[in-house]
């Protein structure tokens, strides 16, 4: 089938987000092809079409700029982009639901059945088609047999005569780093159904990838194997922090240093080095909500023992993001009532404005629990520029602070022995105690 032509058609995506927006930028920069990005959000929508982009990304602007009003547009017109479009992403946002019926907290799939029942309303006879279907792609982080879901929502709404295949094509970037994960990614994974009009869409999604992406990293798969991968990368990149951060308490009350551990044991192919650095706790919209889908899907299965390994992990992170908020309080003599303390960054790590579900905000209401006065800074979440902590002038700043100076450095990216020498007392987590 990979004989087929390529795709040359129009290109909707539902969901300009984190995910919708920087994806359909690079597709449209590297396919040339007619690329429209939809939200019901108008706020969100003339933001894309500003000189001030909704989100930040490293040399997510450039791309933009290169592409917008081209062959990429932003638009709150979702069934004109729907119609015109015989291939549609969705990328909607997927949160967790608040409450549990006793089985752990499902993926709340509001806005995905919303995007689906509008790609069936916008499918009127004459809507653009790709050999007689249309091909809907799952962009979202979705529990497995969404795509089951999706088509029955599209299929029974329809006009006569119209048929889709739905098509499970995970997104594997990071922010901060959306913008070279999408230029050269590890792998697209593209999961469909085996039917002979199933292959058919497969090649065509991965036809439009082809224009930049290696064939052999074009991955595919049925659809339930592709919606769960997504599912466990997340869930392992997860793991491996958790089981970081808890060694990093361990090093504390050894003695032993948490970088010196992860280097000696990161050389071992079978580990291998990333991800291997402490922090307080992992953040973000994704890690945490899809280790909950995990879980319930694990507990709808009746898999009891799978579901609290998984689970493990979370608790581990919320164990670590109380922990360091305690070791503030603590190493402070126990007291920060009225101390003022400065928070540098606020965002979930470096080089994203985000600021869902981030450690800081954990840790800021410990302190202000505390009646700390918390004054916190973060140039992403206000302006558009990098700035690292690491360069600022820590004498100037130590002559300005009441004594003793307390640094309490979250992700050990300072210099240690350098703000000691200055005569600040600082802790880093993982690293043996000194104050
Ligand atoms: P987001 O909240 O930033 O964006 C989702 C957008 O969809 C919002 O702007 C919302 O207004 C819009 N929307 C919701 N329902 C709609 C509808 N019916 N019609 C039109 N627009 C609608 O979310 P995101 O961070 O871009 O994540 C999207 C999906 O991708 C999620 O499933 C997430 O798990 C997954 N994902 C996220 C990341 C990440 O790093 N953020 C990475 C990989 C996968």
């Amino acid at each position: 089938e990979e004989n087929q032509p390529p795709y040359t058609g129009k290109i909707c995506c539902i969901g300009a987000g984190y995910v919708g927006g920087p994806t359909m930028a690079m597709v449209a920069l590297k396919t040339g092809l007619t690329v429209t990005v939809v939200d019901l959000n108008k706020q969100r929508i003339d933001a894309w079409n500003s000189d001030r982009l909704p989100i930040y990304e490293p040399g997510l602007e450039e791309v933009v700029k290169q592409t917008r009003g081209k062959n990429l547009f932003f638009s709150t017109d979702v069934e004109a982009a729907v119609r015109d479009a015989a291939i549609i992403f969705v990328s909607v946002n997927t949160p967790t639901k608040e409450y549990g019926f006793g089985k752990g907290r499902a993926a709340d799939l509001t806005y995905w059945e919303g995007a689906a029942r509008s790609i069936s309303k916008a499918t009127v006879p004459g809507s653009a088609l790709f050999q007689g279907f249309k091909i809907v792609v799952e962009k979202s982080t979705v529990p497995v047999s969404t795509a089951d879901a999706m088509t029955c929502v599209l299929q029974e709404n329809c006009p006569a005569g119209v048929h889709f295949q739905v098509l499970s094509n995970p997104e594997f970037l990071a922010e901060g780093t959306a913008i070279a994960d999408l230029t050269q990614p590890d792998r697209v994974l593209i999961g469909g159904s085996m039917s002979k009009e199933g292959i058919m869409a497969i090649e065509a999604l991965a036809s439009v990838y082809a224009h930049w992406v290696p064939r052999e990293r074009i991955v595919k798969s049925n659809v339930w194997s592709a919606e769960l991968s997504k599912l466990v990368a997340n869930a392992f990149l997860a793991q491996r922090i958790s089981s970081v951060n808890a060694l990093s308490e361990l090093c504390e009350a050894t003695g032993a240093d948490i970088d010196h551990v992860a280097s000696a044991i990161g050389s071992d192919p079978g580990i291998g080095p990333k991800f291997l650095k402490c922090g307080p706790g992992f953040g973000g919209s994704c890690f945490q909500k899809d280790i909950l889908n995990l879980v319930y899907l694990c507990q709808s299965a009746g898999l009891t023992d799978v579901a609290e390994y998984w689970l493990q992990v979370i608790r581990m992170n919320d164990h670590q993001k109380r922990r360091f908020g305690k070791l503030i309080v603590d190493t402070m003599f126990n007291t920060i009532n009225d101390k003022k303390i400065a928070v540098l960054g606020f965002a979930f790590k470096a080089d994203t404005g985000d600021t869902r579900e981030s450690p800081a905000i954990d840790i800021c209401g410990t302190m202000l629990n505390e009646n700390a006065k918390v004054t916190v800074f973060d140039p992403e979440v206000t302006e558009d520029q990098v700035l690292q902590f690491r360069d600022l002038d820590y004498r100037r700043i130590f002559d300005t602070m009441c004594k003793p100076a307390f640094i309490f450095d979250g992700r050990n990216i300072l210099d240690h022995d350098q703000l000691q020498s200055i005569g600040f007392r600082i802790q880093g987590l993982g690293k043996p105690k000194t104050l």
